[in-house]
């Protein structure tokens, strides 16, 4: 470990049973340049629960699901937000700061859930269905959110459907979140065909094989799975609700039906929990990297502009979510 400065060393303490030494002279020179470009442009940064450990732990200012960071987005008190995540999650931190420098280290970091549908399908859905409110999923763009009535995340979309009042609403584009919600409210939900590309590759067999290699696991799963997964898990969340979970209950052994670097970022604070990982990545999250956060620092890329009419509407339907 000789070659790592004070700060990193201090750091490599938390996060060792999940990044081997090996690999830590990798991280911590990009650690240490991170640290002093925040204090020099007064800087912080938001990372997304999927984002890999050194970046979660080693650099990042505020960390959680999509509601955690949208909310902790807004009480930010600084000139630039470098969102470790994916592009929609760039975009609500700007709707909330319009003021300040948002960037993006790989504009690149999209979804699948986002690109599964435009402002015209919403507008054809509201012809369709009129009088509906539109219910959208946090994973969309800002041209979507502005056709929407409110938006939600997988933390809150129970509670946001059941606010609204009506017997029946468009949920979208989560087709698997959707049903998932269905399962659990009296209102009607009408759902979207949008899938997320990581967690619609788990199967019912891969949580039975699981338990079956594992005994005694708790399985905890991901709304955004499908409902037949969901089904054959302990418990069912968003990523906060899981990390709550565990801290909570304690399980011997569990497994999280979710994105890889999930189960690293809560190990670290649960030592005596074992943690089975099966590992499905997600391709936009791992865009991206210490050296591009570094880089988006240092020179100021790739700064998130949102059309001023556009964020307007779209700001509205991500208050309105916040409020309730
Ligand atoms: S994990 Fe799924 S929902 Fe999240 S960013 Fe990746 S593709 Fe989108």
């Amino acid at each position: 470990m000789s070659g790592m400065t004070p700060s990193a060393a201090s750091l490599y303490d938390r996060v060792q049973r999940v990044i081997p030494a090996i690999e830590w002279p990798v991280f911590s020179d990009d650690i240490d340049a991170i640290l002093r470009l925040k204090r020099e442009r007064n800087a912080v940064i938001l990372a997304h629960n999927y984002q890999t450990p050194e970046i979660f732990h080693c650099v990042a200012d505020i960390v959680g699901d999509s509601l955690a960071l949208a909310r902790k987005a807004m009480e930010v008190e600084a000139d630039v937000i470098v969102l470790a995540g994916v592009h929609f999650m760039a975009e609500t931190a700007k709707l909330l700061n319009p003021s300040k420098t948002v960037l993006i280290p790989d504009m690149g970091a999209g979804c699948s859930l986002a690109d599964s549908i435009t402002p015209e399908d919403i507008r054809l859905l509201r012809q369709r269905y009129p009088g509906v409110p539109v219910v959208t999923y946090v994973n969309t763009s800002a041209a979507v959110k502005a056709e929407s009535d409110i938006c939600c995340t997988s933390g809150n979309a129970k509670a946001v459907v059941e606010s609204l009042g009506v017997p029946r609403v468009l949920m979208l584009p989560d087709e698997y979140l959707a049903q998932n919600i269905a399962a659990q409210t009296e209102v009607e939900i009408i759902a979207w065909k949008g899938h997320c590309e990581v967690h619609e590759r788990f199967t019912p067999e891969d949580i039975r094989e699981m338990r079956a290699a594992h005994p005694g696991v708790t399985v905890l799963a991901h709304p955004e799975c499908p409902p037949e997964v969901v089904a054959e898990a302990d418990f069912a969340g968003s990523t906060a609700a899981m990390s709550d979970y565990v801290g909570r209950e304690k399980p011997a052994r569990v497994v999280l039906v979710t994105e890889c670097s999930m189960s690293d970022n809560v190990a670290v604070d649960h030592p005596d929990v074992e943690f089975i990982r099966p590992c499905n990545l997600c391709p936009h999250m791992k865009l991206i990297t210490l050296g591009n956060i570094r880089a988006a620092l240092e020179h100021n890329r790739h700064a998130v502009t949102i059309d001023p009419a556009v964020a307007a509407r779209a700001r509205l339907a991500v208050e309105r979510m916040l409020a309730v």
